[in-house]
């Protein structure tokens, strides 16, 4: 399998979900074996970023990329998992702010603009990082496990005590085809959540043109959800982008169960102190028959959520 990078360049703009003001935002092509780039403009000037685990500061609204002081860009992980999504190995984005626009709340916006600028496959071969050892990362009843497997597997299991979401559960084997079922679904929050950051002055650009709002009851949203399971389909969209902090795509199963940022950038963090557990590898040809893809029946007992 080679790299890719886009044809040409391609800009936009969007609200930040923290700011609430707008946030330019330029894709261009790299070079093969560069990686992704963030060039982060701001009052110091422009600041150039890699993701990696380490640079990851999280927190319960999004996933912050940077430095404690200094350049920083949050809310990457939309963005990120429509990089992966598509497979995307090299490309330079320039962030003229501190955070990358939210858009509708999903990665759909993204996957639109980066087909815009079209894809180029490279010449070189791409590396990923292959598991090669079953993992079992668990926090509190929450859990990553992985395994070696040709591909990025996920299977996602969620439950919340809400009588709109309940025990939900989806399974993707990701591919630039398959890619679309995950893409479009969009963030959700609690009303009572969304209120108390907003008094601290966080998630000002927050609204229903770009989350799932509930509150007891229900949905808020008036044209209600994009697909009924569109929360756990949301989770493995978050749980893509987040692993694409990792310095190369990583290859495997994962099963999770209930999974946030938090969690995915500690199991992160977890893979680069064990470099024994995965392995630098060029990618070959999958050797797989057709994508799976598949709603699953729902797990029997699956330990609520704390949120
Ligand atoms: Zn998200």
């Amino acid at each position: 399998m080679q790299q890719r990078s886009i044809k040409r360049k391609i800009r936009c703009s969007g609200a930040g979900l923290h700011s609430g003001q707008d946030v330019g935002l330029v894709f261009r092509p790299a070079a093969e074996n560069s990686g992704i780039i963030f060039h982060v403009k701001g009052a110091h000037g422009v600041r150039t970023l890699r993701p990696g685990p380490e640079l990851v500061f999280c927190t319960s609204l999004a996933t912050t990329l940077g430095l404690q002081e200094g350049a920083r860009v949050s809310t990457v992980e939309h963005m990120m998992a429509a990089v992966r999504g598509l497979g995307i190995d090299n490309m330079h984005i320039d962030v003229e702010g501190c955070e990358i626009p939210i858009m509708d709340g999903s990665a759909a916006v993204f996957v639109r603009l980066l087909g815009e600028a079209g894809l180029r496959v490279q010449g070189a071969q791409r590396r990923v990082a292959r598991i090669r050892e079953s993992v079992r990362f668990e926090r509190e009843g929450k859990y990553i496990n992985a395994e070696p497997y040709d591909g990025f597997f996920v299977d996602c299991s969620i439950s919340f005590p809400h009588p709109s979401i309940g025990a939900q559960r989806f399974c993707l084997d990701l591919t630039p085809e398959t890619f679309p079922e995950v893409a479009n679904a969009r963030t959700f929050g609690f009303l009572r959540d969304v209120e108390a950051l907003q008094k601290r002055g966080l998630a000002l650009g927050g609204n229903l043109g770009n989350a799932v709002v509930l509150d007891e009851k229900g949905v808020l949203n008036p044209e209600g959800l994009r697909r009924p399971d569109e929360f756990v389909r949301h989770k493995i969209l978050d749980f893509i982008g987040d692993m694409a902090m990792f310095p190369l795509p990583l290859r495997g199963k994962f099963r999770l169960h209930c999974t946030g940022h938090g969690l995915n950038n500690e199991f992160l963090r977890h893979l680069s102190a064990r470099p024994d557990l995965w392995a630098r590898e060029s990618e070959g040809y999958p050797q797989r028959e057709t994508p799976r893809l598949y709603p699953p029946p729902l797990p029997r007992a699956a330990a609520a959520c704390a949120g």
